[in-house]
């Protein structure tokens, strides 16, 4: 886990992380439902762990809606999809999913996030890199940092640049 930046963890890491990374990570309210539902025995194990459970404010739900409707991602996220963004706006913290639309939301808007399982960073695979001002496009083949973080910002305009794969 990242340290001194609050963790936000979604429910694949509750999941399959051991119980003592979990430690001081939060998560919403909505995923207890989702957990009880995919796996009883694990959420009584998680009442041992130091979860910390919250509840995003309104506002920052406007703006994760609002985010992900800009990216074209809002259809396919769910409430406690959209409440873990809301939360991460609202404490300004590093959001761990394997969710790749929620991965995408996070790049485009620039919060912090890295993938649940690190398998993933061995995967080659087409990119493409989108500047969001100037539509500047960079693409190439192979594994890149960009899926796990922030791909920065674009050389020409300065504005922040989208990472997909494709
Ligand atoms: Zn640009």
């Amino acid at each position: 886990m990242t340290m001194g930046v609050p963790n936000v963890l979604d429910t694949g890491a509750l999941i399959n992380w051991p119980i003592e990374l979990l430690d001081g990570g939060y998560v919403v309210e909505n995923q207890r439902l989702e957990l009880s539902r995919v796996s009883p025995e694990r959420m009584l194990s998680l009442e041992a762990a130091n979860l910390i459970w919250k509840s995003p404010t309104i506002e920052s739900i406007d703006q994760a809606t609002k985010i992900s409707l800009d990216t074209g991602d809002l259809d396919g996220l769910s409430e406690t999809d959209l409440s873990l963004l809301a939360l991460v706006i609202d404490i300004k913290g590093h959001l761990y999913t394997d969710d790749y639309r929620i991965q995408n939301v996070c790049s485009s808007a620039g919060i912090k996030w890295s993938p649940v399982e690190t398998v993933g960073i061995s995967e080659t695979w087409n990119w493409e890199l989108k500047c969001r001002g100037c539509g500047r496009v960079t693409s190439g083949r192979g594994r890149t940092r960009f899926a796990r973080e922030s791909p920065g910002e674009c050389e020409d305009c300065g504005s922040e640049l989208r990472f997909r794969k494709v």
